[in-house]
Formats: C-alpha cells, structure tokens, sequence
C-alpha cells in the first residue's frame, strides 16, 4: 500500500511551549475578553489560527542568514542578496524593500492613481482597498461569480471576470485605468487560486489597452502549486518556473513577505517602469528608508532573501497545501459547511450554514469562533458581520494555518475541536453588542451572550 501520512518535510531544533487552559478558565478568560477573540491574551490560547501573516517558523538557513544581516544604512551587502533572490524568482527590473505590503501598496498607488482613477482586482485585499481609496481613486473587485458561492467547488476561484475588465475599461476609458490588479492566491476569496490561463487573458487585455498589470503576490507560491496539480500542462513544471511564467505577464508586484516570504516581517514593490521606481523610492525615503533598506534591518531583508526561494520547494508546499485541505475534507466529510475547495492558507466555516438556528444579528461567526476557544482553546476570526456590517455577503469563520508551525497532530486535534462543536451546535447561543468603535469596529468590540 503506498504510504498516506502526511509528515512535516523538516524537523524541530528548537520548540516553543504552548499552555493548556481548563474550560472553566476559557469559559471565564472568553467572558473576560468580552467574547472576542482580538482581546484574548495570546498566552491563554493553544492552537492560534487568527492569522497565516507574520506567524510562520524560520529555518536553520534563515536563521543562519539572519546572523550575516548587513546593518549598513547604504549600499547594504544584504539589500544585493534580497535584491537578487527577487529578481531569481519574480524577474522584475526594479526591488524595492518596504517593512509591510501595506507600505508597498501606498507607494505604488500613491506615485500612479489620482481622485477619479479606477483600480480593478480580481478582490482587493483590505489594506489594497483602502491604499486605493486614500487616493481617491476607486477600487472595483472583478471576481468570475463562481468565487461568490461559498459550497461550489472550483479549481480556480480566484480568477478575474476578464469580460467584466473588458466592459470596464470601455465603459471608463483606459486613460482613467492606471493599473490592473491580480491577487494570488485570492486572500478575502477564501484563499483560492488563479489559473494560468486567467492570468495570461488579463495580461493580453492590459496589453492591447496599454494598461499595467500588478500582481498583489502575496501567496504566489501556493497559487504556483494550485496551478501545477490542477491546471493542464504544468504537471511537470517547478513551482518557481510555473511563479516566473506568470511574474513575466505583468509589469511589476506588492508583496508581503510575512506570508510567502516565510519571514516575520517585511514587504516589497517591483516594477519594470525606470521612472516609476525613481518616484517610489523617492516617495520611500520620506515615509519607509534609504532604498536598501526601506524600512527593515539588514537582517530581515537576509530572512526575506533566503524564505522567497523555501517557499517554492515542492516538498514544503505539497505538505502545506495537503495538510489544509486534510483539515477541510475531514470536517466537509462529517457535514460541517465549509468554503470549497479547501484555500491555500486557510479553511473557512460557514457559519451561517453552521448556526441556521441564529439570525445575522446575532452574529453567527462570532458566536462559533468562540465556541471553539471554549471547546479546545483555538483561536479563529470572524469574517463576516462583526468586521463588515449588516452589508456583510457571507458569514465566515477562518482558520488560518501559520507556514511550518503546528504539526499534523495539531490538525487531528483541530478536526476533533471542530467535531465536537459541529455536534452540539444547536446549544450555541448569539451575541449582541455592548460596545462598538467608530471604524473598524471588530477589532475591539466588545459582545454578551443572550440568554
Ligand atoms: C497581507 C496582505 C496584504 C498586506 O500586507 P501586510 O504585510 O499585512 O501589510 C496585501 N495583500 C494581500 C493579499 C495580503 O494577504
């Protein structure tokens, strides 16, 4: 029989202790936290899944890398070796280091979009949205409908609308078009990826209109794994080859290293454009740094450097990528709802399918990612009507799996957590509010159970 058992393609040299809680703690620690999980002391959870961005595990080889970080505030030794690894991978002309993608995004919408411009992406990202928006530009998500229904299951749900860009750019004219985006994988699409192919017609669109295409490339190395095991012809290619092929489609990138950049901190922005990497480093001495560093320690662009290039191992992503979807396809398989197919980053209950007994204002996604605090001491964020409003499409609760932290064994634990509340899921009551903030308000709401 061929061997099944996902294992971890690495092992552990140094470990980082998490601390068990009784459910008579949590239950008083959740009451504490006014039942949201944002103001729950990192230390009282066991299984933290509120985000894959900045909480991944660095290698012996980053760590050693970290160790030879240049701290020269110009012409730094380590801004060559990031600048280099980049270009290896994603083959634009230009790298510029920002401390986030946020910052990345700022500078690049800032220098090529004004009051009137339109912005399409397949689905902004929120920071995307809001850097665009703070130009006063606007931002337009395009996403292929098939990404809008939660329960379908698709290869790729992340791609574009290409008809929808098309009659966009007719109806608003290219001149008012600064620059095309694509986000890979689809981070507020459910972690789902975009096809090749997809890519390739965007790309041939922007060509013909004279329109930049950007990639928001933040987990470009879990799309270029999608890509290899389930679209026609790339079965034999790398993942770096299959990332280099659609990075040559387009005219530059933002990226935030703390996701496939396997580093705790950090970001960049590549162009092709000469002029326009002179305004943005222009733009990055004011707010960021000198361009060899933008914003991050020698050290950091060291741990970037050498975590863009272990992001592509196929052994990694074949573990990462099976083990999240082992996750999904063992709770989907017992009927829990979730978003399908499983996401590259993420699993995503709906909780709306989940908790039918409670309406929408009574928050069913908050009401559940408690509940599996309470139950096994896990912490998930709510995407749905707390961060949203009454506006919110879909009811979600994600759980989000930091690169190379938690183990197989973590998974069988979360899948038994998530059983368990699957089955006493009619005893889970609403929320209301008690406290909420003028913008922004999930980070810092404050709910009570009713009774
Ligand atoms: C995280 C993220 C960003 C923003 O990056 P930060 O490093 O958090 O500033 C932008 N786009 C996508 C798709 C992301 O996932």
């Amino acid at each position: 029989m061929p061997i099944k058992t996902i294992i971890e393609p690495f092992r552990i040299k140094s470990v980082e202790p998490i601390r068990w809680t009784t459910r008579e703690q949590r239950m008083e620690l959740l009451r504490q936290a006014h039942y949201n999980l944002f103001l729950l002391p990192a230390d009282d959870v066991l299984i933290d899944l509120l985000t894959d961005s900045g909480t991944g595990a660095m290698s012996t080889h980053q760590w050693a890398a970290v160790m030879e970080g240049d701290e020269s505030y110009a012409g730094s030794r380590s801004f060559e070796r990031f600048r280099r690894s980049i270009q290896n991978v994603f083959g634009y002309k230009h790298v510029i280091p920002t401390h986030q993608g946020r910052a990345a995004e700022r500078i690049l919408f800032g220098v090529t979009c004004k009051k009137g411009d339109v912005v399409p992406n397949n689905t902004h990202f929120d920071t995307t949205r809001a850097n665009v928006e703070f130009t006063g530009a606007e931002a337009v998500d395009l996403l292929v409908p098939e990404g809008r229904q939660p329960a379908l299951a698709h290869p790729f749900k992340g791609n574009m609308d290409v008809a929808g860009l098309e009659k966009l750019i007719g109806r608003v004219g290219r001149e008012r078009i600064p620059l095309v985006m694509l986000t890979v994988t689809n981070n507020s699409g459910g972690g789902q990826p975009v096809s090749m192919e997809n890519a390739r017609r965007v790309s041939e669109v922007c060509r013909r209109s004279g329109i930049p295409l950007y990639f928001d490339a933040a987990r470009f190395a879990e799309n270029a794994w999608f890509i290899k095991v389930r679209e026609k012809g790339y079965e034999s290619k790398t993942p770096k080859e299959i990332a280099g092929e659609m990075f040559a489609l387009g005219d530059g990138c933002t990226m935030s290293a703390k996701k496939d950049g396997l580093a705790n901190i950090g970001g960049f922005l590549c162009t092709n454009n000469d002029l326009l990497a002179q305004q943005e480093k222009d733009l990055l001495i004011l707010t960021e740094g000198y361009p060899t560093y933008g914003g991050l320690a020698g050290r950091d662009l060291e741990a970037i450097a050498v975590g863009i290039q272990e992001a592509l191992e196929e052994d990694y992503l074949r573990y990462r990528i099976s083990s999240i979807a082992y996750l999904g396809n063992h709770i989907a398989s017992q009927g829990v709802p979730i978003v399908q197919p499983p996401g590259g980053h993420a699993i995503y209950l709906d909780a709306r399918a989940f908790l039918p007994h409670l309406p929408q204002e009574q928050f069913p996604g908050v009401a559940l990612a408690a509940e599996l605090y309470l139950e096994g001491g896990v912490r998930s964020v709510e995407i749905g009507s707390l961060m949203f409003g009454p506006a919110a499409q879909m009811e979600l609760v994600r759980l989000a799996i930091p690169r190379r932290v938690y183990t197989q064994s973590h998974i069988d634990y979360l899948v038994e957590v998530i059983l368990e509340v699957w089955k006493n899921r009619e005893r889970i009551r609403g929320l209301r509010l008690t406290y909420q903030a003028p913008f922004l308000r999930h980070f810092t709401a404050r709910l009570e159970p009713i009774d």
